[in-house]
């Protein structure tokens, strides 16, 4: 089988999520998807970030309809660590060691047959510092990459984001600045399959926004995920 796995903080879950899991389940012939929340994400632990159970309840209601989409609770707190004040931020479940991508990966591994290949799910933003990631490059040993692109990045700039031991030489990257992040970039040690724009404006710090603002949210998520914002008193 063809497995994604798709982490992030989901905080909350928005379109442009759910736009992109669709568009790799089709483009790289995806068998699932599973969603992995995070619970101390390495990259977020100074900022406040709403409890666990919320963000794993707004992933099932934007994922229900979606029969390859599975929800993971590779990153889940420990039973005891989530906090009992569920519509509080909390500092807590912070306290304990980070999630980091590669030991997910890891352990998914554990449970799936040696013939079934893995796919890890990225926006393009967050690729650009995939080289400050944990183990960078052990994570490309382990995984295809699926990128989200976005209008104005190159083929280059995708080249450049890798870790120093798998960048190009300058020379070789040189054309691709010229050329979109699309299609499949294919290198020593790395396979990056690109999404072309998936047009879905916003961002979960937007939606943030917009609910501590007391707008509507329908823009960037659907009827259920607003509703459950609204009825949970969430980013107020
Ligand atoms: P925040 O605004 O809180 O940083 P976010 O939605 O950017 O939220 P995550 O929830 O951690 O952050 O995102 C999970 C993954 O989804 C990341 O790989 C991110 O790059 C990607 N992503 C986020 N927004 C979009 C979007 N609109 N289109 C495509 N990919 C996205």
């Amino acid at each position: 089988m063809n497995i994604g796995l798709f982490g992030g903080t989901f905080d909350p879950v928005h379109r442009g999520h759910v736009a992109l899991a669709r568009a790799a389940l089709q483009q790289c012939k995806l068998h699932r998807v599973y969603f992995v929340p995070a619970n101390i994400p390495p990259h977020k632990q100074r900022q406040p970030l709403s409890p666990f159970v919320h963000r794993f309840a707004m992933l099932a209601l934007a994922t229900s309809e979606e029969k390859a989409f599975v929800l993971s609770l590779l990153e889940a707190p420990e039973e005891g660590a989530t906090p009992i004040r569920i519509n509080a931020r909390t500092e807590k479940d912070r306290q304990e060691k980070p999630n980091y991508t590669i030991d997910t990966v890891r352990r998914l591994k554990q449970s799936c047959k040696a013939s079934d290949k893995l796919f890890l799910l990225i926006g393009m933003d967050a690729f650009a510092d995939i080289a400050k990631w944990h183990q960078a490059e052990a994570l490309f040993r382990e995984c295809e990459f699926v990128v989200a692109s976005r209008p104005g990045y190159s083929l280059a700039d995708v080249a450049n984001a890798l870790p120093e031991s798998l960048r190009p030489r300058p020379e070789v990257t040189r054309p691709f600045h010229k050329q979109p992040a699309t299609g499949d970039l294919v290198l020593p040690g790395v396979t990056i399959h690109l999404l072309a724009d998936l047009h879905q404006p916003g961002s979960a710090t937007a939606i943030r926004q917009a609910a501590a603002a007391g707008k509507a949210l329908g823009r960037f998520v659907d009827a259920p995920v607003a509703e459950y914002i609204r009825k949970m008193g969430l980013y107020k």
